[in-house]
């Protein structure tokens, strides 16, 4: 499908050039730093999370266009939603990059990173900011690695 395919290249160019929730979180209740040392792109995550959900998140940070655009769509998927919804659109995001097959319904626009399952090296990159935020809500010690 070469033009789905064109329209999710825009989506991911748009995001990495324009990160939506980009920024400092004031009333951040949990902040991590995520690194990948393949690529080099290190972001922080700010979430603020209240009676169980995600109120607010943001993250900040420098990174290729890969990574920078998977967590501004991440952010948006993620906002408003249950915590214990993180670990599920994760599994199907996961799914999605480095299996076979997308469902693409579950995942909304989180399914235009799926071109990156063609290249390995680019999976860290687009699963970063997901592993950040996993670690964030596990409460995990020191900062969030892709490996
Ligand atoms: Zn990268």
């Amino acid at each position: 499908m070469p033009v789905l395919d064109e329209l999710y290249q825009e989506l991911i160019i748009d995001h990495g050039r324009n990160p939506r929730n980009f920024g400092k979180l004031k009333n951040a209740t949990h902040i991590k730093e995520g690194y990948n040392p393949l690529c080099g792109d290190k972001i922080t995550i700010y979430i603020s999370e209240k009676q169980g959900v995600i109120d607010d998140i943001s993250f900040d940070g420098e990174g290729c266009a890969i990574s920078m655009a998977s967590a501004s769509l991440m952010t948006e998927a993620l906002k408003g939603k249950p915590v214990k919804y993180v670990d599920q659109l994760f599994a199907d995001f996961q799914h999605c990059v480095m299996g076979q097959t997308c469902e693409t319904k579950a995942l909304g626009k989180l399914a235009a990173l799926a071109g990156v399952r063609k290249f390995p090296m680019r999976v860290k990159c687009a699963t970063l900011p997901w592993h950040t935020v996993r670690a964030i809500l596990k409460d995990e010690k020191g900062s969030a690695s892709s490996e």
